[in-house]
């Protein structure tokens, strides 16, 4: 396993629509590992191979640690809570949402790619997603909350689009600039 590098906006293979995988291979097994340790690493709870610069319909989550209400917690119950809490790591291969609710629900999302960024984006609450897991199973899923939001955050970078498309343009262009401008004067 090795922690890959995360490719941040402007990057223009964040705009690509990544090609399915066609042959469950060793070395797909091993882009999932490298996602997941790099994005453990990185402290996100979830991941494109596309932000990895793979050109591959794979994602990767994990939102056993921040799925609770946090609000009403000291950082010290924090720590103690999580530091109970397995990994609970989900790989998905050529994910397919196949159902949305109408209704929808507001949550503030970041992503690994626009790090320091966030921006309340609305999402339909509850999804159906179909894709393949790691041992070939074919899944169909029924997710609502944070993991939801999460797996149409990940899908949505198979497509090229990024949380900020789903906020207004003069937020989105807030955003994009500062970005920008700070990860290119790095
Ligand atoms: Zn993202």
């Amino acid at each position: 396993m090795s922690i890959r590098e995360i490719i941040r906006v402007p990057n223009p293979f964040l705009k690509i629509v990544a090609k399915p995988v066609n042959i469950i291979n060793d070395s797909i097994l091993g882009l999932l590992d490298d996602m997941l340790e790099t994005m453990y690493n990185a402290n996100g709870i979830g991941l494109a191979a596309t932000q990895i610069s793979e050109n591959k319909r794979v994602i990767v989550m994990d939102c056993g640690k921040v799925d609770f209400n946090q609000d009403d917690m000291t950082e010290e119950e924090y720590n103690d809570k999580i530091k109970n809490i397995e990994p609970q790591p989900i790989k998905m291969i050529n994910p397919k949402i196949i159902h949305l609710s109408s209704n929808l629900t507001e949550r503030e999302e970041g992503c690994l790619s626009i790090p320091g960024y966030n921006a309340q984006v609305k999402r339909p609450n509850t999804i159906k997603v179909n894709y393949i897991d790691e041992n070939k199973n074919d899944i169909t899923l029924e997710a609502d909350g944070l993991l939801a939001t999460c797996i149409q955050h990940e899908v949505d970078h198979l497509n090229g689009v990024l949380f900020i498309d789903h906020i207004s343009r003069l937020k989105r262009e807030i955003i994009l600039r500062k970005a920008i401008k700070e990860f290119t004067t790095d």
